[in-house]
């Protein structure tokens, strides 16, 4: 049999499915892979399901049905203030992840470099490998999770063709502040690169705060293609409806790679998608207070079970520093036995690292029901320290 492709073939089973497998086979309160447990918003099922009866259930447009982009240009002007042209400045790929596939095989070329920040979502390197291209990481380690000009410095080069950026980050709950996104621009601009923004958590940000484009930054509005998902914003993961919002002579390309990827996405989902895109701003608002709320029920019981919590700004998770909290194990190790012995799936924040990797953070996923929360911090407070240990 001849080799596979050695950047595929390399590879395991990603940690997310490897743990939901695991949190199966023990019988384990899932708080490893990231997805809602909710139904997601009824308006937006009833949409799907109308569409699926009485709508067209043929090829939709390769660039996304009109209607839905005309709704993602009018979200962009609702939330950033940004005119967006529906017609040249918008794609809707199947979810997010076609769209980072479809950005990096459109932009890519072997030899060119990628500035990414690790803790990095797991289908970016071998995303940017198999386009021929180099990642260059930028190391964060919590609590900040920050970055200086001199981490940059070390990063970018005369080959830094693309900086992939994703804020909030999954999986450290870190929202980058102004001045963070200001010194990222600066570097983008004076190595005349392009910015892949992964906003997949645009909604789900936290205290108060707003999300940030980096193609709000200055300059980076004709350098930027920022990345939404309909599953994240939605609450239905498994729906896959992404979308990539930038300038036209950005976008061109990224569509010509999409035409041969998936070409569509289907269009009861798209038409539902633009529906909800249309919810009133209660609705939006309403998301990231609800899942604030469940932030803060899981960061309570994890910290009766005598977890040190890192801070989470935005996204899905809360992270916890294994060391400040006693263990002094992997987190690989501390996860396995996590899963085996209390009955409760996390995912080790080392499989988002390449050397140097930080090995002793540990992430939970509070995107569930109080029940499922509850169930997951009582196993922790009874069973975690052995009696005496
Ligand atoms: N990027 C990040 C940072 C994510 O967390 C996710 C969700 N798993 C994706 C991309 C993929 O989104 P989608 O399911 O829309 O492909
Ligand atoms: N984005 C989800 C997470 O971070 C998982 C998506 C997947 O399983 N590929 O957990």
């Amino acid at each position: 049999m001849r080799a596979a492709n050695p950047v595929y073939a390399s590879l395991g089973t990603t940690i997310f499915e490897t743990m939901s497998r695991l949190a199966a086979a023990h019988g384990a309160v899932n708080l490893g892979q990231g997805f809602p447990d909710d139904r997601g918003p009824d308006d937006v099922l009833e949409a799907a399901v109308v569409a699926l009866r009485s709508g067209s259930n043929q090829y939709p447009p390769m660039r996304g049905l009109p209607a839905l982009r005309e709704a993602i240009a009018e979200h962009e002007q609702r939330f950033y203030r940004r005119a967006v042209d529906p017609a040249t400045e918008v794609l809707v790929t199947s979810g997010a992840t076609e769209a980072l596939a479809a950005c990096v095989l459109a932009w890519l070329e072997p030899g060119d470099e990628v500035v990414l920040f690790q803790p990095a979502y797991d289908a970016y390197a071998p995303l940017v490998r198999r386009a021929g291209a180099t990642p260059r990481f930028v190391t964060l380690r919590p609590p900040h999770w920050s970055f200086e000009d001199d981490d940059l410095a070390r990063a970018f080069g005369p080959r830094t063709k693309m900086v992939l950026l994703n804020n909030p980050l999954n999986p450290a709950g870190k929202v980058f502040s102004a001045a963070e996104l200001d010194r990222l621009a600066r570097f983008v601009e004076r190595f005349d690169a392009l910015a892949v923004c992964d906003e997949v958590y645009e909604h789900i940000v936290f205290d108060g705060g707003t999300h940030r484009p980096f193609a709000s930054r200055p300059g980076m509005a004709s350098r930027s293609l920022k990345i939404g998902s309909a599953g994240k914003t939605f609450s239905l993961t498994g729906w896959k409806v992404g979308m990539v919002v930038g300038p036209a002579n950005l976008v061109d390309p990224v569509a010509k790679a999409h035409q041969f990827l998936t070409f569509t996405t289907p269009p009861n989902l798209q038409t539902a998608v633009a529906h909800g895109l249309r919810k009133d701003d209660a609705y939006f608002t309403g998301l990231a207070t609800d899942m604030q709320r469940r932030r803060d029920r899981l960061a309570a019981g994890l910290r009766d079970a005598g977890l040190a919590v890192l801070p989470a700004g935005g996204a899905y998770f809360l992270n916890v520093d294994l060391r400040a909290s006693g263990f002094d194990m992997s987190d690989d190790a501390f996860c396995r036995d996590l899963v085996e012995r209390v009955g409760v799936a996390a995912i080790p924040l080392s499989a988002f690292y390449e050397e140097p990797r930080v090995d002793h953070v540990v992430r939970f996923c509070f995107a569930k029901q109080d029940a499922v929360l509850d169930a997951a911090t009582q196993r922790l407070r009874e069973r975690l320290r052995p009696a005496g240990g």
